[in-house]
């Protein structure tokens, strides 16, 4: 598996080393870092950064790195963990929710499938499950929506993005629609800070609907 091309940005890795994110993101990231090499070497970083201040020490702490721009590979990244090949779930989801198949999904139609993680700060973390070939219809957000692949994959904005990639959306101006990859179902983490506003309503109102029972 190729390491990710889409990172989550330097704020919330700071953010998760500093413990400052809502449980939801923190999940988030956690599931991203286990896939990708370049990320966990930044926290690492941050980690040992915040560790020489807190010590006072006297030391220099190592440059902070730049990280690079989103949709840019690492430069000679180590291989991403090794994922069990049945494990769709990086282990900090499934420590959460259990397997992809031990998770309570529901159809949403048109071959569509969503999955209830939680619901806490303020925050509606889910599972969605997309059919091979879906397009996915456009639609923005009244917060941010963070979104992470864990199987297939779809394109977006000229982008692809595939297992370990994340995505973030902001706002209703931000809107998006993907196209799943034909060659297989595609599953996503979001978590989500409002609901889904779409033109056509349809994802945001089905979304809504379900997450809202
Ligand atoms: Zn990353």
């Amino acid at each position: 598996m190729p390491a990710p091309a889409h990172h989550v940005s330097q704020s919330d890795l700071l953010g998760y080393v500093t413990g400052s994110l809502s449980a939801p993101v923190e999940l988030w990231v956690a599931c991203h870092l286990t896939y990708c090499p370049a990320c966990r070497a930044e926290v690492e970083l941050l980690e040992a950064v915040g560790g020489a201040l807190l010590q006072g020490s006297s030391e220099e702490p190592p440059a902070l790195p730049v990280l690079p721009d989103v949709d840019t590979p690492p430069p000679s990244a180590p291989e991403p963990l090794p994922v069990p090949a049945d494990a769709v779930f990086p282990s900090p989801l499934r420590q959460r929710a259990g397997s992809l198949q031990e998770l309570s999904f529901r159809d949403a139609g048109y071959g569509l499938r969503i999955a209830k993680v939680g619901r806490e700060e303020g925050l509606r973390t889910f599972v969605v499950d997309f059919p091979a070939g879906m397009r996915v219809p456009r639609h923005g957000h009244r917060g941010i929506e963070r979104g992470l692949v864990l199987r297939g994959g779809y394109a977006e904005g000229g982008q692809h993005f595939a297992v370990g990639d994340v995505d973030v959306h902001e706002g209703p101006d931000d809107q998006h629609s993907a196209l799943i990859d034909d060659d297989g179902p595609c599953t996503a983490l979001f978590v989500t800070e409002g609901p889904a506003t779409a033109q056509p309503p349809w994802l945001g109102w089905l979304a809504d609907w379900w997450l809202h029972r």
